[in-house]
């Protein structure tokens, strides 16, 4: 078969599986995941994941400086790889950056790349409030939030890596073309409230799991929400909406949990 023959059949093939999946819920598609307990299509690779990840840490290393204050650095990975033992996907490396920025956010890009901002930094007051804040961003990870938010901005043109199976490079070549701005919208463009509601849960699987004090999940939202309806205040909480109600939704996990836990 010629390349350009087996390119069609395997496009082909892809359109079909994409049809099959309208029909069928992607329930025999995919990979399934733990953590979701779904199957996801996910056509791009962990090792190219890992490839975008790395252009998009090179593009905000542009725009950003991260801090210069060690021990504070060392105190999130160190949070941070306690919280990796229990996580859902371990099929990258984790890393863990405190980027200097005097704004209330933390966020996650492909690849296992977790930033937590100087701003929040100084808004958490326990070890258990800055693991909440990463066990809720590896939760994005584990969900495969990061990469399927990636994966549908890079659009169509994937359709040409599918086929040739390059997936990842294609996608991080365009991100290498893209602007750093451009970049930095896709970075810090919002997750569905679905999305911020299934982090909410497995942040606090994770916390309990590794020892943390789940509670301090309700803490730090209700941090973030104190800031928000502050006017003077510095959050910048668009990535993070719907407070009120992933209040509620995590106060309903840790009493569920508790439940299923003690024995009874
Ligand atoms: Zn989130």
């Amino acid at each position: 078969m010629t390349i350009l023959g087996w390119a069609r059949k395997r496009l082909l093939s892809v359109f079909a599986a994409a049809i099959a999946c309208l029909f069928a819920g992607c329930a025999s598609l995919g990979t399934y995941n733990p953590a979701t307990g779904r199957s996801e299509l996910i056509f791009i690779t962990t090792p190219q994941e890992v490839d975008l990840g790395n252009d998009v840490h090179q593009k905000l290393l542009k725009e950003y400086r991260l801090s210069d204050q060690a021990a504070e650095t060392e105190r999130v990975q160190r949070i941070g790889e306690r919280l990796v033992q229990v996580s859902d996907r371990k099929d990258y490396e984790y890393h863990f950056y405190v980027v200097e920025k005097d704004e209330i956010n933390a966020f996650t890009t492909p690849g296992g790349n977790i930033y937590l901002f100087t701003g929040i930094m100084d808004k958490l007051t326990t070890d258990d409030q800055v693991a909440s804040v990463i066990a809720h961003e590896m939760g994005h990870c584990a969900a495969r939030h990061t990469v399927k938010k990636y994966q549908a901005a890079l659009g169509y043109n994937l359709l040409g890596g599918v086929v040739l199976g390059q997936v990842g490079g294609e996608g991080a070549r365009q991100i290498a073309s893209m602007s750093s701005q451009a970049v930095m919208n896709l970075v810090f463009s919002a997750y569905g409230r679905k999305d911020e509601y299934e982090s909410d849960r497995l942040g606090v699987k994770y916390l309990r799991l590794a020892g943390y004090d789940p509670q301090a999940s309700v803490e730090v939202l209700e941090m973030l929400q104190r800031e928000s309806d502050d006017p003077g205040g510095l959050a910048v909480l668009r990535s993070h909406p719907y407070l009120s109600d992933r209040i509620e939704v995590v106060k309903k996990e840790i009493q569920t949990a508790e439940e299923s836990h003690s024995g009874i």
